[in-house]
């Protein structure tokens, strides 16, 4: 299924896998003066080709190589005859899939065959916009946003996402994550483009917004820490109880994660893995 949005020169496509008519997980992609930014996951790759059909199609890039976000690349290549373009730390991950993806990832999104990608630069030029492009990893480790300095658009990938986000994903990087978004912020930015469908137009200060919960939330965590509680109890004292998240994605996304991540930027040690409990590593 596919709802298309427009914003002044930006088209929104929002697509998900629907069963039984309802739609599992919502992914985005935009396009704008002929570049298009994503392409949703496998699932949906035909109804975007259709959706493009007649749009003038001559760029491609990838914002991160989430299988929500490249899925569409190999039927988008073979309808305009473009080819996509991401970080240099994607390619390889876009050339070998990977080959274990969880259950629930398969079904909603579907598995990316290998792609080969073109290597992006730090410029994205159309014929009416130029967009500079800023590695912005933590989410993963080749993730970009792209910002159109005239304009004040930011294409926020999944940097985003939301101001008071509780859960990480198990390969998620926070103090990667706090840095990019400090840096992101402190851009000029107007309206803001999410990965997930939001669209703001005070971009600068959701970003703020979200980097000032993690900061606090940090903050809490040294606080907790410092008065003799676990991980655990941190967590559920912090943010209460895993709940459906956790559990639906097969341990993907949880809040522990934050709360480890926080300890460890905290004790200063290495965000790869806190103590006792070392994190499947994305790349
Ligand atoms: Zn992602």
């Amino acid at each position: 299924m596919i709802r298309i949005r427009r914003y002044g020169p930006v088209t929104q496509i929002r697509m998900a896998r629907a069963m039984a008519g309802r739609p599992l997980y919502w992914t985005c992609a935009y396009h704008v003066d002929g570049l298009l930014i994503d392409t949703g996951c496998r699932h949906t790759a035909g109804e975007l080709v259709a959706a493009l059909d007649g749009s003038g199609l001559t760029q491609l890039v990838n914002t991160h190589h989430h299988e929500d976000h490249v899925g569409g690349n190999a039927a988008i290549g073979a309808r305009f005859g473009v080819r996509a373009q991401i970080h240099p730390l994607g390619i390889e991950r876009l050339r070998q899939p990977d080959a274990h993806l969880p259950f629930y990832r398969r079904v909603v999104w579907g598995r990316p065959v290998p792609y080969d990608p073109e290597l992006l630069g730090d410029r994205i030029a159309t014929d009416r916009y130029a967009f500079r492009v800023l590695h912005a990893p933590g989410h993963s480790t080749d993730q970009v946003v792209l910002f159109e300095e005239r304009e004040g658009w930011l294409f926020s990938a999944d940097l985003y996402l939301g101001e008071r986000v509780k859960y990480l994903r198990r390969d998620e990087r926070l103090d990667d994550s706090l840095e990019s978004l400090r840096r992101v912020a402190a851009l000029p930015v107007e309206r803001l483009f999410c990965g997930l469908g939001a669209v703001l137009d005070d971009g600068g200060g959701a970003l703020r917004g979200k980097l000032a919960y993690w900061e606090e939330v940090c903050q809490r965590v040294a606080e907790l820490h410092a008065a003799g509680r676990s991980a655990v109890g941190i967590r559920r004292a912090m943010l209460g109880a895993e709940g459906f998240m956790r559990w639906v994605s097969a341990g993907d996304f949880a809040k522990q994660y934050l709360v480890d991540q926080a300890l460890s930027i905290v004790a200063g040690g290495s965000p790869h893995g806190p103590p006792g409990r070392p994190g499947r590593r994305d790349a």
